[in-house]
């Protein structure tokens, strides 16, 4: 399957923003954002500020398929599903995206990032309702468990995520740091997800 393998750090600076895409990095000083937040490349600095409303839709786009770690063909078949379901397009796609397992570990604090927890589901370490799952997109429904494996509970990666997320929960979900366990009790609401994007620009841009 095709990935991005360029440095993570270079799309966060193209939004200019942080979009967390590197574990314990991005919570540092060392966090390139924080030292140069204008887009990489020898005129990253210069370039104009007047951005097209296409232009503004696409950056918009751009940055949830970056946060959620996603390529071009994978997130158009999320948006083509948010788009035949019942409701708000881009809530949907919102509460979809939200709804895939490396997502949940990482909202849950056992992976410091989604790109870390892909690693740890794609490397067998991951239960749901006691069964192994290998398949990062997995979308989780309401009630379903989520375990860390017994034999991978010692893994150092993630006990420093962990220690990183401290009391920080979410209404729909629940965690048990000291048996490495979580519940996804429902879909979330759209109001409830700290995600600072405006997904109604998608809807736009996709309908063109
Ligand atoms: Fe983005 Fe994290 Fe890199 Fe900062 S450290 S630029 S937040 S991926």
């Amino acid at each position: 399957m095709a990935r991005y393998t360029d440095s993570v750090c270079k799309l966060c600076r193209r939004e200019r923003q942080k979009l967390f895409l590197k574990g314990q990095k991005c919570y540092s000083e060392k966090c390139p954002v924080e030292i140069r937040a204008y887009p990489p490349g020898q005129h990253g600095n210069s370039r104009k500020n007047k951005v097209s409303e296409y232009g503004i839709q696409l950056r918009e786009k751009q940055k949830i398929k970056r946060i959620y770690g996603l390529l071009e063909t994978q997130f158009r078949i999320y948006f083509a599903i948010a788009n035949k379901a019942k409701g708000i397009t881009g809530e949907n796609l919102i509460k979809l995206l939200e709804s895939r397992l490396d997502n949940v570990l990482h909202r849950l604090g056992f992976a410091s990032s989604r790109k870390q927890a892909r690693q740890l589901i794609r490397h067998r370490h991951i239960l749901v309702n006691n069964k192994l799952v290998d398949i990062p997109s997995y979308i989780l429904k309401p009630g379903d468990s989520i375990k860390i494996k017994d034999k991978s509970k010692q893994l150092e990666a993630i006990h420093d995520s962990l220690k990183r997320v401290k009391d920080h929960t979410y209404s729909w979900l629940s965690v048990d740091k000291a048996s490495l366990s979580g519940t996804f009790l429902q879909v979330p609401e759209r109001v409830d997800i700290p995600l600072n994007a405006n997904e109604q620009l998608v809807v736009e841009l996709y309908s063109k």
